[in-house]
């Protein structure tokens, strides 16, 4: 599966070059031309998905199981005190490019990257509520 407008087809296509830094069957890593801070890796599957949601459990397992080795090597590599992994689902998500993929972020105290983490409060019953429909949905899909 390939999308002939994905940068990241292209990529993973070897129609366009990227600093590669891993490759199989399944995925590819290689350095986000744009860092958040030096050493910022993006991690995909080869097969074109949009958003995360779209993978079969087993290319998911397949892509998702070079996040400890890439966590490990790039802390070492860069020297930073922790990661973040980060993946943007949707435009309202800030996903720019619409083929899945995980950012590993090395972090530093005092760095610059921000997010805004507004943590709420559960109105009484609702968090209930909540885990029983989500618990719905999970029983009705093939998982
Ligand atoms: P997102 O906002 O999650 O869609 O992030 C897309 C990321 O892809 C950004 O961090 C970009 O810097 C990065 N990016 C876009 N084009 C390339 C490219 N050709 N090679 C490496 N990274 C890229
Ligand atoms: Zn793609």
């Amino acid at each position: 599966m390939k999308d002939s407008d994905c940068i990241f087809c292209k990529i993973a296509g070897g129609d366009i070059p990227c600093t590669k830094l891993l490759e199989d069957d399944a995925a590819i890593a290689f350095l986000d031309i744009g860092p958040l801070a030096e050493g910022h890796v993006l991690l995909i599957p080869k097969h074109h998905y949009v958003t995360v949601d779209q993978m079969p459990p087993d290319v998911a397992a397949a892509v998702l199981k070079h996040l400890p080795a890439l966590g490990r090597a790039v802390q070492s590599a860069v020297g930073c005190e922790g990661f973040n992994i980060l993946q943007n689902n949707g435009p309202v998500a800030h996903q720019v490019v619409g083929h899945v993929h995980f950012h590993i972020i090395p972090r530093n105290s005092g760095d610059e990257f921000r997010f805004n983490w507004p943590a709420g409060l559960y109105p009484k019953g609702r968090i209930e509520q909540l885990a029983e429909a989500i618990r719905k949905e999970l029983a009705t899909r093939n998982l």
